[in-house]
């Protein structure tokens, strides 16, 4: 359900001042000491960013994938790891809950993600398991009443942080998706264990580590979805974690836009601002052009969602019909990530010598937008969607 109209737009008006009064003053703090301050972790939970997608029902806001796209482009406007802290709880840590959960199990978890009172990641990625997600190794083995988990999670966010994981391992002895089952594993049963966060590239703040499971006995009713519908459940969440990673790299290069006009607008060359060479004018022209394909893509996308969802909703837990937006996300996902690596090409470019040093932030936001064309899928991977459900509808 969508909220009302007057109600949505106070959220929004909420969330844009919350980033520029409260959150783009602590970009360079967070990127020093790789972690989002405790306090505004806590104003997050006071506006409501960990329930953003979780229905009214378990406390949380209850967006539709529309609203939900519009509030993570603006929190694209500043540094990418203060979306993260929530970011897990919104979409991938939650959703396979919501999609697959029994109404025990949501009753059991949903209300307190919604609230931040924990944070939940999403297991799906191993060592020796990346883009081929089909092919996870770590073994759920039945036993009794409990099932036991065996394996390693690689590169998973906000593992160090989670009390919940959401994980994908094989159960039966079938190859490929057909064998995955998903479960939800709290970080207190014994065998669960987390390893250093690594040392990233760009996004410090938001954090990822190894999640090792040693012989951790899950008990049978932790299991989402029946055997064997673990990978399906994962693709899923996929299918809207894309659209809406989509929707933070528009936000990213909306920001990144609007700095590039303000530094051209007073940075003056060959006497007079360099905002009036029509090279710099036709690199700002590429960028905003580029940005509001994306942005129409993306809000299309998931406005086709939502009227899908509905349906289905009302047909129970599968599309009779087949329909789905797979193709649409991965499209807005490879279109958006590629093109906000571009846009913070060109505002390195515009910057001068000023875009390549620290103090300017566009060196940081240039090497936090590299990873949206990685995870969540590779670029090469959307591609292969995108192919795969064009061949599979005919055109
Ligand atoms: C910061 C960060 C956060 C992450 N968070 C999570 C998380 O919370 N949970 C989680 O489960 N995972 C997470 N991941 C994992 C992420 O989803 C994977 O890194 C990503 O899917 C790619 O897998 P890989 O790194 O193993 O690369 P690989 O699969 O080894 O790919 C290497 C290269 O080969 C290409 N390639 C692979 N297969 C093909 C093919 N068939 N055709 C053409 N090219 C191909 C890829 O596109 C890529 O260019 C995260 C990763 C990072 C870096």
């Amino acid at each position: 359900m969508a909220l009302e109209p007057e109600l949505f737009d106070a959220l929004l008006h909420t969330v844009r001042r919350f980033v520029s009064e409260r959150l783009r003053p602590l970009e360079a703090e967070v990127e020093a000491a790789d972690a989002v301050p405790e306090s505004i972790v806590e104003e997050m939970k006071a506006l409501g960013l960990f329930g953003l997608s979780i229905s009214e029902e378990y406390g949380g806001l209850g967006l539709t994938m529309a609203e939900e796209c519009r509030v993570a482009m603006e929190m694209g406007r500043t540094t990418p790891a203060f979306r993260s802290a929530f970011g897990t709880n919104v979409g991938i840590g939650s959703q396979g809950l919501v999609i697959a959960g029994t109404p025990e199990q949501k009753a059991a978890w949903l209300p307190r993600i919604a609230r931040g009172e924990i944070i939940t990641s999403f297991a799906l990625t191993e060592p020796d398991v990346g883009s081929d997600s089909a092919s996870v190794k770590t073994r759920a083995d039945r036993n009794g009443d409990a099932y036991r988990l065996r394996g390693t999670k690689r590169y998973i966010t906000n593992a160090d942080k989670a009390q919940l994981f959401t994980v994908m391992a094989r159960t039966g002895s079938e190859a490929g998706g057909r064998g995955v089952s998903a479960f939800l594993v709290p970080r207190d049963l014994p065998g669960v264990s987390i390893g250093e966060p690594e040392k990233k590239m760009g996004q410090k703040g938001a954090r990822v580590a190894d999640v090792i499971f040693d012989d951790v006995l899950v008990p049978a009713e932790n299991r989402l979805g029946a055997e064997g519908e673990g990978f399906h459940i994962a693709m899923q969440v996929l299918d809207r974690g894309r659209l809406h990673i989509a929707a933070v790299c528009v936000g990213v290069a909306e920001r990144l836009i609007a700095d590039c006009v303000a530094y051209a607008s007073q940075r003056r060359q060959f006497g007079k601002a360099i905002a009036e060479h029509q090279l710099i004018q036709a690199m700002l022209a590429d960028s905003k052009t580029e940005s509001l394909a994306a942005r129409a893509l993306v809000l299309e996308t998931a406005a086709a969602k939502d009227a899908l969802d509905q349906r289905t909703a009302r047909e129970a837990y599968r599309p009779a019909h087949g329909a789905s937006t797979t193709m649409e996300a991965a499209a807005a996902k490879y279109f958006a990530s590629e093109m906000v690596g571009r846009v913070a090409d060109r505002a390195v470019q515009i910057f001068g010598g000023a875009g390549y040093i620290a103090d300017y932030g566009i060196e940081r936001l240039y090497r936090d937008v590299r990873l949206f064309r990685i995870y969540e899928g590779t670029s090469q991977i959307q591609q292969l969607i995108i192919a795969r459900e064009m061949l599979k509808r005919g055109g």
